[in-house]
């Protein structure tokens, strides 16, 4: 079974009289460790489909198996819990609480999971070193800049190392450039530790990180297509050479080769 199964899934909102067809019939798998990008324009369905993968909403019909969870029959109770210990969420608009500093807001998943202080502290702060804001720990979200608050947003979604983090559209109040660093931090985050990550935007130039596209339009899927990553990060643990050096180790032996007999 796919890390994530979505079948025949539909959504339906009553607005008086009248049936909003949000979602007609998703069918859908996604790998574990993939980077999915869910690609349509606006009113396509996209943050419908999202919720309901993060278990925000309930489907109308359908099923949505995560980690082999059928996350769309669980008690409201059981599905929060589901949340906690398996998912983390980037919004467009940051939603960082304003009274908390950086460190506070990317500490709350582990707040709620019941990790002490000090331990929370110094998870948040090593992922904050990550996104680059080592000198913004006690920085409120209104002292910080849009690109800033993103990346406190994506400390915070993978803080608790969540299988799989949904974005909604994480990038839709950057400029061209917050939007690129924001990317690659994401895709780094998921590389490094191994989480699947499914985001949903209209902007083509995101989906060029994906390793998978999904195409949406009213409500339904209407192509899917495997992709190449446009960015491959940095190992960082040491373990492995550097690209530099595969090339020097490379070029050594060419040259080697090539000498004159
Ligand atoms: P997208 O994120 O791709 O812009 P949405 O998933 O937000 O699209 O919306 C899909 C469709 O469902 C739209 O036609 C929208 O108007 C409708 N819709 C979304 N949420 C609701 C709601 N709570 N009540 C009624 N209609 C809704
Ligand atoms: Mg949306």
């Amino acid at each position: 079974m796919a890390f994530i199964e979505v079948k025949n899934l539909k959504k339906v909102y009553k607005l008086g009289n009248e049936k909003v067809y949000a979602l007609r019939k998703i069918d859908l798998e996604i790998k574990k460790g993939e980077i999915c990008c869910i690609l349509g324009t606006s009113g396509s369905g996209k943050s419908t489909l999202l919720n309901m993968l993060a278990g925000l909403e309930k489907p109308t019909k359908g099923d949505i198996f995560i980690n082999g969870t059928n996350i769309a029959k669980l008690s409201e109770k059981k599905l929060a819990r589901f949340r906690q210990e398996n998912t983390g969420f980037v919004f467009q608009s940051y939603n960082l609480i304003n009274q908390y500093n950086a460190i506070e807001n990317v500490g709350m998943p582990l707040m709620f999971k019941g990790t002490n202080r000090v331990k929370r502290d110094k998870e948040s702060a090593k992922m904050l070193r990550l996104v680059g804001l080592g000198d913004r720990m006690k920085h409120r979200p209104n002292q910080m800049s849009g690109g800033q608050q993103q990346r406190v947003g994506i400390a915070r979604a993978f803080v608790a190392k969540p299988n799989v983090v949904f974005a909604d559209e994480p990038t839709g109040n950057l400029d061209t450039r917050t939007t690129d660093d924001v990317m690659r931090l994401m895709v780094k985050m998921c590389r490094k530790y191994g989480i699947t990550l499914v985001l949903v935007t209209h902007d083509l130039e995101i989906a060029d990180y994906a390793d998978r596209i999904v195409h949406i339009i009213d409500g339904e899927i209407t192509g899917i297509e495997d992709h190449v990553s446009a960015y491959v990060p940095e190992d960082d643990t040491g373990d492995t050479p550097s690209e530099k050096e595969k090339i020097e180790i490379g070029q050594n032996r060419e040259d080697k080769t090539n000498e004159p007999l």
